[in-house]
């Protein structure tokens, strides 16, 4: 049901709503917002346009999107956006993807409150047992390893701060995705959160990179993802958004470290979790100076606290942003029903015309075979006429050739003329009959078609 429903949103998302007057931009597959709603959508005061970026800026924070480009910033913080955002180099009208303008200006927009909200989390150490992750550039450890030490350590500090914590694997055990999922589930969790290590074929790669669950319908941020259809995970695609960004924020203010981005894939665990879920890529385990600060106990209890430092922001915006979210669906909900509305409308319309036409086919020929009907006496009249007043017409002239005198034949004549002249006006009569009678006719089947006389 909520899937039926979140497709049938994300549909009429994409179409252009009745009466919407924007100038279409390159790609008509996705709905955008122009540069004038987006501008409203971020309450923005201040904005600066080129032909590279636009920027938006509100009293709290600063958004740059590069024309072509899905890499944007969040004040100094890597977004990856689900579209390149387009310049229309015709009009110098900026387009951002409805899809990024709604969860950026949700996720900005939340307030937040002094104390976390008391939320249940999972948290999920990449790996164990079996499966050791990445190994080092040094070989001396895996993956796994740092996870279960990273995801402690972030436990330690929420339970500190009231909140509720499960771990999927507090030791060296194997554990499958799906199993890591169910726990979540199990346990009416609130939130999931996956601490795991980078490595890159290339050694010099390094830095932070946060994963939040792709919205269906759109690419991962990893060249040569395919869009997915609805996920369980796209429910709370809002939350996620607020949850990844809180935690990036945090994370890249790590000494050395490099901004990779809030990107978007669909992981396993990121789709397959009923609750809003992040996964963490905490540094490359494959770039010997980055894993070597990794090892140390310092950088480990730093990035636990940013890590949680995240979490706990986002507890407490997570009640101003479900209100908010609440009120958009509300919206989203009506616009819908407008929409569904219109259809109709244009529906029944359409069958009304269709019967009215139905209708008319087959009476017309009635109506005409009636009036045919009520003709044929009258036409039947005036041939009797006719036939009548010809016969008189022969007996006349049969009277003037056998007159003889000049008198007889004045009379004659004079008599013949009158025939004629009656004969005539009989004629004449019956002709105009006729022309009412298919002038009525036309007339009646105008009526039909039309709905009017003329
Ligand atoms: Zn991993």
């Amino acid at each position: 049901m909520h899937k039926f429903i979140f497709t049938f949103l994300i549909i009429l998302t994409l179409l252009p709503f009745p009466g919407a007057a924007t100038p279409a931009p390159a790609n008509p597959y996705f709905s955008w917002k122009t540069q004038n709603q987006a501008q409203k959508a971020f309450a923005a005061s201040n904005t600066v346009i080129t032909t590279e970026n636009c920027v938006f800026s509100n009293n709290n924070s600063t958004l740059r999107f590069y024309n072509g480009r899905r890499k944007a910033e969040i004040d100094d913080v890597t977004v990856w956006l689900n579209v390149a955002p387009e310049l229309n180099k015709s009009n110098h009208q900026w387009h951002i993807a409805t899809i990024d303008m709604d969860l950026l200006s949700l996720s900005l927009q939340s307030q937040a409150e002094k104390e976390p909200a008391p939320l249940k989390i999972v948290i999920d150490p990449g790996h164990g047992g079996s499966d050791s992750g990445a190994i080092t550039a040094f070989k001396d450890f895996y993956e796994k390893e740092i996870n279960l030490i990273l995801a402690k350590q972030v436990g330690k500090i929420l339970k500190r701060c009231g909140l509720t914590v499960i771990y999927t694997r507090k030791k060296d055990t194997t554990l499958s995705l799906a199993e890591r999922s169910a726990i979540a589930r199990r346990k009416k969790a609130d939130l999931f959160v996956s601490i795991h290590a980078n490595k890159a074929a290339n050694t010099n790669a390094c830095g932070m990179e946060t994963f939040v669950l792709t919205p269906s319908g759109y690419h991962g941020t990893s060249s040569g993802s395919p869009p997915r259809g609805w996920q369980i995970g796209n429910k709370n695609d809002y939350n996620n958004n607020l949850l990844g960004y809180s935690i990036h924020k945090e994370l890249i203010k790590l000494e050395n470290t490099m901004d990779r981005g809030l990107k978007r894939q669909s992981f396993f665990v990121l789709r397959e979790t009923h609750c809003p879920a992040v996964l963490i890529e905490a540094g490359f385990l494959s770039n010997k100076e980055e894993v070597a600060r990794m090892k140390t106990s310092k950088w480990q209890a730093e990035c636990s606290h940013k890590i949680a430092d995240g979490i706990i922001e986002y507890c407490r915006k997570v009640n101003s942003l479900n209100k908010a979210v609440a009120a958009k669906r509300k919206s989203d909900t009506e616009a819908n029903e407008q929409w569904q509305n219109y259809l109709a409308q244009k529906r029944d319309k359409r069958i009304k015309t269709a019967k009215v036409k139905q209708v008319d086919k087959e009476e017309i020929p009635q109506l005409a075979a009636v009036s045919e009907k009520a003709i044929q006496p009258e036409m039947a009249t005036a041939q009797t006429q006719k036939t009548k007043y010809a016969k008189v017409n022969i007996t006349d002239s049969k009277q003037l050739k056998e007159a003889a005198s000049p008198d007889l034949q004045y009379i004659s004549s004079s008599s013949i003329q009158s025939v004629a002249t009656n004969i005539y006006l009989k004629n004449a009569e019956s002709a105009t009959e006729k022309k009412t009678d298919n002038a009525g006719l036309q007339t009646l089947a105008d009526f039909y078609e039309t709905g009017k006389v003329k």
